[in-house]
C-alpha cells in the first residue's frame, strides 16, 4: 500500500516546500544525525511506550517495517470494526496520506485519540500535525470524538516508583484542530503536485530554517553562508540578521558603517575588520582586585532525562554528575586539581557530589565559575534536595564570582572569539599556544559529556565504560584549567 505523504513529510511541507522536496528526491543532501539528536529520538520512543501504560492492554499495531504500513492499516481497520477498546500505533491511509496515532481509546460514540509528545507543553506544530491525523482518521470512516496531546508534566517530582498518572498531562486540542481541518485537502494536493515536479522549489534560507525546529538540510542550503557571518553577531535579533543577509551583507566587513548596532556589536565588527584585540584595563583590574585567594575554579557537568531517573527529579530536570576544580592558593601558585564523577549504573550521584564538593571547596576564598547562573542554579537545586547541607552549600554560593563577566562585557575581546563569550571560543582565543585543546579530546563539549554519562547512568552505554569515565574527567578538567589560563591572561593584560 503506497502513500504519497505522511505526517512528517506533510509537516516538512508546512515548514518549507523545498525541505519536503529535498527529503523525497535528494535524501543524500540531508545532514547526518549527531549522536545527541539520535538520543533525543530514542527518548521520544521511550516516552511513547511509557504513556501507553495510561491506557493499558491495548492492541499494538506498530509496523514490522517502517517501509510497509500495509499490515498495520489492515489490522487497525479490523480492530476498529470489532470495537477494540485500546489501540496503539493505529495506522490509517486516506487520499494518499499515511498517519499513525499513538493511542486510540474507544468512547461511547466512537474513539478518542491521544498523541504522545516528549516535551513539557503543547506546541503550535503539535496542533497542526494532529489536525492532519484527525483529517485522515475521520475520512477513514472512524467516528473521532476528541484529540489530546499527552506530554510530560514538568512539575512532577519522582518519589520512589514512577507515577505514570502524575508524570503525564493530557490536554484536548479538539477546538484548535477543527478550524484547521478545511484547509488540509488543499495543502495535501499542493504538496503532492510539488513532489511530482522535476525541479526543487527555490526557497531562500530564512527564519523557517531554524523554527519551529532546525532543518536537516541546513548543511546544503546554508553552504554559501560564510563560516563567520552576520549570523554570528552577538545578540543581534534574528530578523536583523536575515535583513542584513538578504540585503547582500554576508560578512562583518560588508556591513554599512551606519547600520544600527549596539556598542558591543560594533566592537565585534570593528575588531574583525581591524583584527585587533580590545582590552579595557581598568575594568579588568577592578574585577581582579575584588578576588579573594585561595581561588577555587569550579565547573559542573549535568545530564537530564525526559523521564526522571532518581527521586526528587523532574522531567528534564538537570542532575549534576561531575565536577572539576583547580585550586590556586595565590596568583603565582601552581593549581591543585580535585574532581568528582558519579558511579553510573543507575546510582544517583548527587549526594556524593555535594558532600565531596563541600570538602574540596574549603571555607574561604572565592569560588570562580564560568557563567554563575548555571552553577548557582545547580547548588540551589542540591539545597532543595538535601536541606541538611544548606549551610555548607549556601556558603559556596556566597563565595562565587563569575569569570565570564570580563569576556561577556567585552572588557577583553579578540577577533577569534567570533562574537561568543563561551569558554569554547574564549579559551583558544586567549591562550592559542596552550598545549591542551578541546579538539585534542575525545569528548569536546558539554552535550556529548551529558549524553555519554546519561547512557552510563542508565546502563545503556555501549563503549568502554572505564575509558569513557577517563574521557569525561579529561574534558571537565580542561574546562577549569582553561579558567586558570584565562585568569592568568587577565592579570597580564591588566598591568
Ligand atoms: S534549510 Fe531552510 S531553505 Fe533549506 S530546506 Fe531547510 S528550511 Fe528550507
Amino acid at each position: 500500500m503506497r502513500h504519497e505523504l505522511s505526517k512528517s513529510t506533510y509537516m516538512r511541507g508546512l515548514k518549507c516546500e523545498k525541505c519536503l522536496y529535498l527529503n523525497k528526491h535528494h535524501q543524500n543532501l540531508r545532514d547526518t544525525l549527531s549522536s545527541e539528536q539520535e538520543a533525543i529520538f530514542e527518548q521520544g520512543t521511550n516516552v511513547g511506550e511509557l504513556a501507553q501504560e495510561l491506557y493499558p492492554g491495548g492492541a499494538d499495531f506498530s509496523p514490522a517495517s517502517y517501509y510497509d504500513f500495509g499490515p498495520s492499516i489492515k489490522a487497525t481497520k479490523q480492530a476498529i470494526a470489532k470495537g477494540t477498546p485500546v489501540i496503539y500505533e493505529a495506522a490509517f491511509l486516506f487520499n494518499g496520506v499515511l498517519v499513525a496515532m499513538d493511542i486510540l481509546v474507544k468512547s461511547t460514540e466512537g474513539y478518542k485519540a491521544f498523541e504522545v509528545k516528549s516535551s513539557t507543553g503543547v506546541k503550535d506544530t503539535y496542533v497542526k500535525d494532529a489536525a492532519l491525523q484527525a483529517y485522515v482518521i475521520r475520512n477513514s470512516g472512524v467516528s473521532l470524538e476528541d484529540v489530546s496531546i499527552v506530554y510530560l508534566n514538568k512539575k512532577y517530582k519522582r518519589e520512589g516508583k514512577l507515577d505514570i498518572t502524575q508524570l503525564f498531562k493530557t490536554e484536548s486540542i479538539w477546538d484548535q484542530i477543527i478550524p484547521l481541518m478545511d484547509t488540509i485537502p488543499e495543502k495535501i494536493e499542493k504538496f503532492k503536485t510539488l513532489l511530482k515536479s522535476s525541479n526543487a522549489p527555490q526557497n531562500d534560507i530564512g527564519i523557517h530554517c531554524q523554527q519551529p525546529y532546525s532543518c536537516d538540510f541546513t548543511g546544503h542550503c546554508w553552504k554559501n553562508v560564510p563560516v563567520y557571518s552576520v549570523f554570528d553577531i552577538n545578540n543581534l535579533s534574528v530578523n536583523k540578521r536575515f535583513d542584513l543577509y538578504h540585503s547582500g551583507y554576508k560578512t562583518l566587513d560588508q556591513i554599512p558603517s551606519d547600520y544600527p548596532l549596539s556598542n558591543n556589536q560594533r566592537l565585534q565588527v570593528k575588531s574583525e575588520i581591524d583584527q585587533t584585540v580590545h582590552i579595557e584595563k581598568e575594568a579588568i583590574a577592578a574585577f581582579l582586585d575584588e578576588l579573594i585567594y585561595p581561588i577555587y575554579h569550579i565547573d559542573f557537568e549535568t545530564m537530564s532525562h525526559a523521564v526522571p531517573q532518581f527521586d526528587g527529579a523532574s522531567p528534564y530536570g538537570p542532575i549534576v554528575f561531575q565536577y572539576s576544580m583547580h585550586i590556586q592558593e595565590s596568583i603565582e601558585s601552581e593549581p591543585i586539581h580535585r574532581e568528582f564523577i558519579g558511579e553510573g549504573n543507575n546510582i544517583d550521584p548527587r549526594r556524593k557530589f555535594a558532600e565531596k564538593l563541600i570538602l574540596d571547596a574549603g571555607t574561604h576564598g572565592n569560588v570562580l565559575v564560568y557563567n554563575i547562573g548555571f552553577e548557582r542554579g545547580k547548588l540551589n537545586a542540591l539545597i532543595s534536595l538535601f536541606p541538611d547541607l544548606t549551610m555548607e552549600l549556601q556558603a559556596i554560593i556566597n563565595r562565587m564570582k563569575d569569570l565570564m563577566v570580563p569576556f561577556q562585557s567585552k572588557w577583553y575581546y579578540a577577533p577569534e572569539m567570533k562574537g561568543s563569550h563561551s569558554l569554547k571560543y574564549v579559551f583558544p582565543a586567549v591562550a592559542p599556544d596552550f598545549e591542551h585543546t578541546y579538539s585534542g579530546l575525545t569528548i569536546q563539549n558539554g552535550s556529548t559529556a551529558s549524553l555519554v554519562y546519561s547512557q552510563m547512568a542508565e546502563g545503556t552505554y555501549k563503549g568502554d565504560y572505564d575509558k569513557a569515565k577517563l574521557d569525561l574527567l579529561e574534558y571537565c578538567k580542561l574546562d577549569t584549567l582553561a579558567m586558570v589560563k584565562l585568569l592568568e591572561k587577565l592579570y597580564l593584560v591588566s598591568k
